[in-house]
């Protein structure tokens, strides 16, 4: 199995890479890159004209449902709606039923995976047994099963002292820690932003301060553990000034923000359409345009889409009732490079280390994220010129809980190649 992938533009940050190169795949990894690389018999070859090629883009916060609420989304629709969205890489949270705390869940996910064959699918475990956040999970059994981080996602680590002894743990393993940042004191039964808006509509509210006490707390603990902390879908100026000093201050840490925080704010409450209800909230426009910031001067390290398929049923629900979240795979490509790529808010290059160099070194995958050869041959390839529109109809997801439904405008995955097969092609649709 020979793929040549031939007059691309190919922008590898991490290789430091940003010019026209081919790329020869054989047997899943990058044989060869070089400015020319002649057609041979036994290649079938991509012409890449006139499109970006860029190391395969991983998304670190997904929820596939599976085990348990299949009828949401399964780890084989996830799949398809990734490949689908460009990524060649996902992590899925541990916030099943029941849930990824134990190494049979975590093998049963990468076994569904392979047998897909799909895309990566990278399992995130939980940090505390059923989520509870009382008792640490056995991470170096989880670890050796094949979990890569560590979340309580969807709850956030409640207890002070168990997020220190998962940080110690994790620093001695070698893997990140993922905090969903939520005071659940504070949030309570909050539904939207804490605000004018809120006040306004009788709508419960939620305070930023939920979100940037437990950043704050956890960046007291990392500055003196030094483990490897992960800050999960970052949605308020005070959590990006919280991060930015904290990096001067030299505490690693890293983080993201979701494309749903980064374009929307709170003001689409006022529809009491219940797609835009999501945790953490969507803010007011000072919190967004603070967010792009944080993008721009490398505050944010990774866009994450946060993926959380519900069924109609449930988002159906009056705003009150219904579930917290909204999909994203398929969208947060497009939507995120005709917003602020194509608006000069954020360079093609910048956006590469956001869906693909960060995320895989977050993520501690060292074979991902960049072009080299030997390295698995995972590309997204992307037309920047074509029309995009968001609409349900295209959703390979089983959900249409998408807030951007509608969208429209320049930007598309052309095609999602994983281990050298490829497994989206915008033209075979
Ligand atoms: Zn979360």
């Amino acid at each position: 199995m020979k793929l040549l992938i031939k007059n691309g533009r190919l922008i590898d940050p991490a290789g430091g890479v940003d010019r026209g190169m081919d790329i020869l795949i054989e047997d899943g990894t990058f044989k060869e890159i070089a400015r020319s690389i002649n057609k041979a018999s036994g290649m079938t070859v991509i012409d890449a004209k006139n499109l970006i090629v860029a190391p395969g883009f991983i998304d670190i916060h997904t929820h596939l449902r599976e085990p348990g609420q299949e009828n949401k989304e399964s780890i084989e629709s996830g799949a398809r709606a990734a490949a689908h969205g460009g990524f060649t890489s996902i992590a899925c949270m541990a916030n099943t039923n029941p849930v990824n705390d134990n190494r049979s869940v975590t093998e049963y996910i990468i076994a569904r995976a392979r047998s897909i064959g799909l895309v990566n699918i990278f399992p995130v475990a939980a940090v505390s047994m059923g989520q509870l956040g009382e008792n640490l999970v056995e991470m170096a059994d989880l670890v050796e099963g094949g979990a890569v981080a560590f979340s309580d996602d969807g709850h956030c680590v409640m207890k002070a002292d168990l997020i220190r002894k998962a940080l110690e743990y994790a620093k001695m393993l070698g893997v990140p820690i993922i905090e969903h940042p939520e005071d659940h004191s504070i949030s309570a039964e909050g539904q939207v932003n804490e605000g004018f808006i809120s006040y306004k509509y009788g709508l419960r509210g939620i305070l930023k301060a939920a979100e940037e006490v437990i950043v704050a707390r956890d960046l007291i603990l990392q500055e003196r553990i030094q483990s490897r902390l992960h800050l999960t879908h970052i949605s308020t100026a005070g959590s990006v000034e919280l991060i930015r000093n904290a990096r001067r201050a030299k505490t690693p840490v890293s983080s993201d923000a979701t494309p749903h925080h980064l374009l929307l704010n709170e003001e689409l409450v006022q529809t009491y359409n219940t797609v835009y209800k999501v945790k953490p909230p969507l803010r007011t426009e000072a919190d967004r345009l603070e967010l792009i910031r944080g993008l721009q001067d490398g505050t944010i390290d990774c866009i994450a889409s946060d993926h959380a398929p519900h069924t109609r049923d449930d988002k159906d629900k009056e705003f009150e009732y219904a579930p917290f979240g909204v999909i994203g795979m398929e969208t947060s490509f497009p939507v995120i490079h005709d917003r602020l790529v194509r608006t000069k808010r954020l360079t093609i290059n910048r956006l590469v280390e956001l869906f693909s160099t960060n995320p895989a070194r977050v993520l501690g995958l060292k074979n991902r994220g960049r072009v080299h050869p030997g390295l698995p041959a995972d590309l997204t390839i992307l037309n920047l010129a074509k029309r995009f529109k968001v609409e349900e109809s295209g959703f390979r997801s089983k959900a249409n809980n998408c807030p951007f439904l509608g969208w429209e405008g320049l930007g598309a995955v052309e095609y999602t190649i994983v281990s050298g097969n490829v497994v989206y092609s915008r033209k075979e649709r």
